[in-house]
Order: C-alpha cells, then sequence, then structure tokens
C-alpha cells in the first residue's frame, strides 16, 4: 500500500499549507514538460495530493487507508489505479480556468491545477488586453484648488485615429471577413503536453479581435485604428483637492488596437499663498490690526476668497485670538468650511516723542 505522507515528504501531521506547499514543489521538479521530469513519479504525487488535499478524502486515507469518495479520485491499495483506463491523455483544459481539477483518462483529480502551474501555462487565462497608463502633472494657484479649475492640456500619445473615428476604414469602405482567422477574431494555436493537447486562444492580431477588416483601410493610421497623435485634453479639476492628490481619467490614456485604452493619472501641484493656508476645511488668513484699534476697536477690510469684506474688530480684542467667518472657507459636498481670521496686533518697534508722551500718560492712568 502507497503511504501517500510518504511520497509527498510530509508527516502525518502536516497542515494543509505544507502538503501544498511540498506537492507544488515536486511537481514542478517531476512535471514531465521539464527537462529531468520524471511521469511516473509525477503521478504518483499527483495522486497522493489529490487526496490528501481533501479533507475529507484525507480523514478516509488517515482511518481506513484508503479514499471512498466519488467522483473517481484514486483509490489507494490494489496496485496502480491511476489512469488505469487509457492511460494518460485527454486532459481537460476547459476544467483548467474553470477551477477544476485535471482530469487524467477520464479520471476526474479534484485540486486546482492553476493554482499549482499557473506559471508554466502563463495562468491558463488570456490576459485582458489595456492600453497604457499616463500620468501628468499640473499646477494650480492656490485659490483654484479651493475652487476647482479646468484645463486644456495637448498630449502627445497613442489615440484613437481622429480620420476613420477608431474603425480603421477608409471613408466609404465597406468591412471584409478577416482571412487570419476567417471571422473568428481569435488565432487557436495546440501545443502537445504531457496532459494531451493544450489549446490557447489568442486575439487575432491582423483584425484585433473583431474578425471583420475594412477593405480598404484609412490612410492615417493604416488600418490600425489608433496612432500617435497631439490630441486636447480637458480636465476638470473638483473644488477642495490638496497638493499632491491625484485624479484618474478612466480611458484616457494610451490606445490600443482592439484594447481598451488605459487611463490617465493628473496629479496635483498646489502653489502656497501668501495670505491664506488651508486647514482641513477651513481656510486660515491673519488680521494685523493697530494696538489703539485692539484697545478701542475699529472697522477692517478683510481679504477672503470670496472678495472684500468689512470686519468689526471689537474693543480689548487679544493678540492671536482667532475670529470665524462661517461659509467662507473650501468648499466640501454642499457645505463650505470656515475662514479663521487670526487677529494680529502690530505693538510698535519705535515709539516717536509724542507717542511716547502720551503712552507715559497712559501708565499714569494704570493701564
Ligand atoms: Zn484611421
Ligand atoms: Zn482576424
Amino acid at each position: 500500500m502507497k503511504n501517500y505522507y510518504d511520497i509527498l515528504g510530509v508527516a502525518k501531521t502536516a497542515t494543509e499549507e505544507e502538503i501544498k506547499s511540498a506537492f507544488r514543489k515536486l511537481a514542478h521538479k517531476l512535471h514531465p514538460d521539464k527537462k529531468g521530469g520524471d511521469e511516473k513519479k509525477f503521478k504518483e504525487v499527483s495522486e497522493a495530493y489529490s487526496v490528501l488535499s481533501d479533507k475529507k478524502k484525507r480523514a478516509e486515507y488517515d482511518t481506513y487507508g484508503k479514499t471512498f469518495a466519488g467522483g473517481g479520485g484514486p483509490s489507494a491499495g490494489g496496485g496502480s489505479s491511476f489512469g488505469g483506463q487509457g492511460g494518460f491523455g485527454g486532459f481537460d483544459f476547459s476544467n483548467f480556468s474553470a477551477g477544476g481539477g485535471p482530469s487524467f483518462g477520464g479520471q476526474q483529480f479534484e485540486f486546482d491545477l492553476g493554482d499549482i502551474f499557473g506559471d508554466v501555462f502563463g495562468g491558463g487565462q488570456a490576459r485582458t488586453r489595456r492600453g497604457r497608463d499616463i500620468s501628468i502633472d499640473i499646477e494650480l494657484a492656490f485659490r483654484e484648488s479651493i475652487f476647482g479649475a479646468e484645463r486644456r492640456v495637448l498630449l502627445t500619445k497613442t489615440s484613437q485615429c481622429d480620420t476613420c473615428a477608431g474603425s480603421g476604414a477608409k471613408k466609404g469602405s465597406k468591412l471584409i471577413t478577416c482571412s487570419n482567422c476567417n471571422g473568428k477574431g481569435e488565432i487557436r494555436e495546440s501545443r502537445n503536453s504531457f496532459f494531451g493537447t493544450f489549446t490557447s486562444a489568442r486575439p487575432c492580431s491582423r483584425c484585433h479581435g473583431k474578425g471583420q477588416i475594412p477593405e480598404t483601410v484609412c490612410e492615417a493610421c493604416r488600418g490600425e485604428s489608433v496612432r500617435k497623435r497631439e490630441e486636447e485634453i480637458h480636465i476638470v479639476v473638483p473644488s477642495g483637492v490638496e497638493d499632491g492628490e491625484m485624479i484618474r481619467m478612466p480611458g484616457r490614456g494610451e490606445a490600443a488596437p482592439g484594447a481598451t485604452p488605459g487611463d490617465l493619472y493628473v496629479k496635483l501641484h498646489v502653489k502656497s499663498d501668501a495670505k491664506f493656508s488651508r486647514e482641513g476645511n477651513n481656510l486660515v488668513t491673519s488680521l494685523p490690526i493697530k494696538l489703539s484699534d485692539a484697545l478701542l476697536g475699529g472697522e477692517y477690510r478683510v481679504q477672503t476668497l470670496d472678495g472684500d469684506e468689512m470686519f468689526t474688530v471689537e474693543p480689548g480684542i487679544a493678540h492671536g485670538e482667532v475670529i470665524r467667518v462661517r461659509g467662507k472657507g473650501v468648499p466640501h459636498g454642499r457645505a463650505r468650511g470656515d475662514l479663521l481670521v487670526r487677529v494680529d496686533i502690530e505693538f510698535p518697534k519705535k515709539l516717536s516723542r509724542h507717542a511716547r508722551e502720551l503712552i507715559e500718560k497712559l501708565r499714569q492712568e494704570g493701564l
């Protein structure tokens, strides 16, 4: 009787991960398509793995030394029953991408071969073709970052052909069946391997998967439907963006024939402002006021991003005090943050003789 644990070189107490990892290593080493591979041993480890990787079968095997589960799992003992009828061949790749196990000679093994051999067979599934992503940088004035902005940028990139609007056909030309793929849009390739015939499909490079080609091609793009050209991109920057933020414009990256275009990423650089800074959704500015106004009160014209506003300074205001002007901050959704005005009392560095005399009087007043 075969010892599946010995075949995989793991302990009876091995975890699922350990079993999988041991099989992966062995399967890669022994794979018959590889140099130095060993078909007989490969069958053995596959059989061991198909049992030990299945909780139910493993429990049966541990208890009875064989498995009873349906689905064609190999029975242990009684000699080699593996692929007994007709041997190998007929490896069914339709189960491969569906996540089912491979079948050998009609026997279905319940493990995901793609999981183990993903790198050998290139993943088994056709990659989604897509144009390249591109990124650009734009600079915004502080004000634009608060209220939003628009930019028109000229980019030289592979774009949809503007002469034929991406059809690849000359104006008035009709479409004919692609002779390269006979209108199927894909080219099937068969490769003989240990598992039997492995068929893969890739999009036809002539018609780019469409199955049809124009009878007379567009001269501007030579029928490719895309070409390198200058394209004007209209960028709408929303309000309330921050320095370093990225705007993603789906489909505005590079185009590729027969594929989804890539995305355009716009990185925003916000210039700092001499008067305003940002704290979350609030704007912060400072208001220099005279010492006498701080004591007696006064009227000030305050700059906001929405225009100047008259502002009353109450008598006795303190240096550094913050006055909140509601709704003049950063727009967010339908609301807006506030403008925080920080009072900056200007203490005179030098006093005229007259001013000095007056302040001496204030001192005598006890101020
Ligand atoms: Zn064209
Ligand atoms: Zn074709």
